[in-house]
């Protein structure tokens, strides 16, 4: 299969070195023309402003057909803010691919990096997570599913589960972290047979 990463700014390199590894074909993105001929997007973490700032008019437009259209999207991070429908504090979303508001930089100052092992639903357990000033989830649509949940020693939730980190609607997955630092290659391979399904 092909799968395109959105190669404007951030981890698109290490997300291309899975796709090679689990022996598919990354294709860079980097603006509208470059969505033709791909089965799955990638959007990588990294800064989303800037990300958001890179992506011109034609490609946000073309993105977010392709996501009605039921393209697999997988959002890691700063992905994950490109694609949500709301993000806390006001700030305006591009693509508005899966009905969830998240909140950015959401850990706090004094951990903005940390690595976690994550139970993730359909993935399993000790799932290796590196979370880099990441967002975490602060409201989920009724047709969202989440996948995982993180329990913050730091920050309090609510909720015994912890906060939302992971989480699925049809065709559209997103993640609070970045999966492509670490040797554990399960969830790739979750994006990837979601693209299968879909083909
Ligand atoms: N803090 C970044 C943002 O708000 C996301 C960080 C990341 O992608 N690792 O866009």
């Amino acid at each position: 299969m092909r799968i395109g990463v959105l190669a404007l700014q951030g981890a698109v390199r290490e997300h291309l070195a899975v796709i090679d590894r689990l022996e598919h074909e990354g294709s860079i993105v980097k603006e509208a023309a470059d969505l033709v001929r791909i089965d799955g997007l990638i959007l990588p973490g990294g800064e989303s402003t800037a990300i958001s700032r890179l992506m011109d008019e034609e490609l946000v437009r073309r993105l977010s057909q392709l996501a009605r259209d039921g393209l697999p999207l997988f959002g890691t991070c700063a992905g994950m803010i490109l694609l949500a429908n709301q993000i806390e504090a006001g700030k305006s979303c591009r693509l508005n691919a899966i009905d969830i508001t998240v909140h950015r930089n959401a850990f706090g100052r004094q951990i903005e990096s940390f690595e976690t092992k994550l139970t993730i639903t359909g993935i399993g357990s000790n799932v290796p997570a590196v979370f880099i000033r990441a967002p975490y989830i602060t409201r989920v649509g009724d047709g969202v599913q989440v996948l995982a949940y993180h329990m913050s020693n730091s920050k309090t939730t609510s909720s015994s589960l912890g906060f939302p980190v992971m989480a699925k609607e049809k065709n559209v997955l997103v993640a609070s972290f970045h999966p492509e630092l670490t040797d554990d290659l399960r969830i790739h391979r979750y994006f990837l047979a979601m693209v299968e399904a879909a083909n």
